[in-house]
């Protein structure tokens, strides 16, 4: 989806987090093509491209060999992680590869927006205790956070469970995703939704 700029040009975000410079090559060879004027990352860490022409996305994707990022809308949006184990000498969980198993969520349709933040390790460079959902890789596992938010309302996420193994991470990840989806009101961020029942009460239901 483009997004419309205050000079009247076209923004869209492109599913591009980590990649190689043979890949970044092609991508500018697609971008200067198609008359783009400048990148920013974005705040999940996805690269923005302003001045592109909403009618030629599809063209502009095949030739770059890339997708659109989930960025607006009461939908998933992108994962945010960082480079965890793979990379960071600090990490201690494998960020890259939970986040490539999250990528299914992205784009789904919610109450609200969601954001998702894994971080490899408890200095938390990805905040996730500042996100709807957040994975903090510990020696043991993920800790898992709901209901953070940044924004006009901040909060610090509800801490759900400690010492999470990936597979059960994804699990309670979805778990999370259908019970918000299913008893949500229109608009209402996890947290909020939390707050509305109660964390203990929505503690036990993700349990279940
Ligand atoms: S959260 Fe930890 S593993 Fe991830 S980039 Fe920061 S220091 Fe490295």
């Amino acid at each position: 989806m483009a997004i419309k700029q205050r000079d009247g040009s076209y923004a869209v975000v492109l599913d591009v987090s980590i990649t190689t410079p043979q890949e970044l090559k092609k991508i500018a060879e697609a971008l200067e093509k198609h008359g783009a004027k400048l990148v920013k990352f974005s705040e999940s860490q996805r690269m923005v491209v302003v001045g592109i022409d909403p009618e030629r996305l599809d063209e502009l994707c095949r030739e770059a060999g890339v997708k659109l990022a989930p960025a607006v809308g009461s939908v998933v949006r992108s994962v945010k992680f960082c480079p965890g184990k793979a990379l960071c000498t600090l990490g201690l969980q494998d960020t890259i590869g939970i986040a490539e198993r999250l990528k299914k969520f992205e784009g789904l349709k919610l109450p609200s927006k969601m954001k998702i933040a894994v971080s490899g390790c408890p200095n938390s460079c990805t905040e996730p205790a500042f996100r709807d959902i957040g994975l903090m890789g510990t020696k043991d596992g993920f800790t898992v956070f709901v209901g953070g938010s940044a924004g006009m309302k901040p909060r610090i996420g509800w801490k759900l469970a400690e010492k999470i193994k990936p597979d059960e991470a994804v699990k309670l990840v979805e778990r999370i995703i259908e019970f918000y989806k299913g008893n949500a009101k229109k608009g209402q961020r996890l947290g909020d939704f939390i707050e509305s029942i109660g964390f203990e009460e929505f503690k036990n239901a993700i349990r279940e």
